[in-house]
């Protein structure tokens, strides 16, 4: 395929988004199912994810920061954005004032994880989400914290509670004992609380055996396999497609590359790609990754430069300049990518640079 396109092309299906989270809805019958886009959108584009979403049913939102949460929240009536970093260190005027007060907007809330942060936000009369710590030892009420909540409940007057909720360690592993020991200290804490609907299972969490009043996926709707190990219930949403800038011919013994880190062993030709690890193409790719080109891998040999990659291309005659090599696709997803640069698949996304163009498809 020869086109003018000089530059690498992020190709987003929002079909395949919504299609996603309509198969996540139909593995968690127990209640709605949310949609996490921090880190904007796993990389992806939190707005043009967030309105497809929205337009598909989905209501209620989550990212890490509020600025996140402001940027999403426009034209989306009735919607709920929560902020997972809570009030994120700082005051509860300061979230409020970052925040949009529209009847066109979604509202957007805070998931509270301190005493203090409770204190702080139970002036306003707001609502909020409550966090609860059941292993992961980041954010959320730790078990001093909710000894003091039960002992004095009233410490939770004066807020609107949408939800409370907890987050798995391991829920990609279903056969870990952690699983079910979170689910049950979980079911404690919440029985000490004045009822609220229940928030538990994030991507994977979906396909354990962990109902809950509100799933909170993220990567699982970008196609990130939920259940490793076993086939991909999800569809890909991601294409990444790179020009090939130069192809030579090289003699055996030739070195490619940054402190020569791969030897041609035969006469061989290698193409240069225009994609980097300044692109979020990750530099451990370095001699162990690869792209696709007519469907067949094409082995990435050498380092990887800031805005350049090299690949075998001497078994594809027609890598040509011009022609695009398929980083990120169907015969390469996330999870694959991610494995031959000793990652995840969430990094992967996370990683994806500013200098893409940007389609998206069903917008
Ligand atoms: C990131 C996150 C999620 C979503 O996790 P995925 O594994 O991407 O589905 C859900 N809940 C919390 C608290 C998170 O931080």
């Amino acid at each position: 395929m020869t086109v003018t396109d000089p530059h690498a092309i992020l190709t987003v299906d929002l079909d395949a988004v919504a299609a996603n989270w309509r198969t996540l809805r139909a593995e968690h019958p127990s209640g709605p199912v949310a949609a996490v886009l921090k880190a904007d959108g796993y990389g992806l584009g939190a707005g043009p994810v967030s309105r497809r979403l929205y337009r598909e049913g989905c209501r209620t939102f989550f990212t890490a920061h509020v600025t996140e949460a402001a940027a999403i929240a426009p034209d989306m009536p009735g919607a709920t954005v929560a902020v997972l970093h809570g009030l994120g260190g700082g005051s509860s005027r300061a979230f409020v004032n970052s925040t949009p007060r529209s009847l066109s907007h979604a509202r957007v809330v805070p998931v509270l994880g301190s005493l203090a942060e409770i204190e702080a936000w139970a002036g306003f009369g707001l609502p909020a989400m409550l966090h609860i710590d059941t292993g992961m030892n980041r954010l959320g009420l730790d078990q001093p914290a909710l000894r003091a909540v039960r002992a004095d409940p009233g410490r939770l007057a004066g807020i609107e509670w949408l939800c409370v909720m907890t987050h798995f360690v391991s829920s990609e592993r279903p056969g870990d004992p952690q699983n079910a020991a979170q689910m049950a200290d979980f079911a404690d804490a919440c029985a000490g609380l004045p009822a609220m609907p229940r928030s538990l299972a994030n991507s994977s969490g979906v396909f354990l055996p962990a109902p809950s009043d509100l799933a909170r996926p993220g990567a699982a709707l970008f196609g990130v396999n939920p259940t490793p190990g076993r086939p991909n219930p999800m569809r890909g949403v991601v294409t990444l497609t790179a020009p090939v800038l130069s192809v030579r011919d090289v003699p055996a013994g030739t070195t490619v590359g940054y402190n020569g880190q791969w030897r041609a062993a035969r006469a061989s030709r290698i193409a240069t790609v225009a994609v980097g690890y300044a692109d979020g193409w990750l530099r451990s790719h370095a001699n162990r990754g690869a792209a696709r080109f007519d469907g067949k891998a094409v082995p990435l040999v050498g380092r990887v430069s800031m805005d350049m990659t090299t690949f075998d291309a001497t078994d594809h005659p027609g890598l040509m300049p011009g022609a695009r090599v398929e980083l990120i696709g169907p015969g390469c997803p996330p999870d694959t990518v991610a494995e031959a640069a000793g990652t995840n698949g969430y990094e992967v996304l996370t990683a994806l640079g500013r200098r893409y163009e940007r389609r998206y498809l069903g917008a």
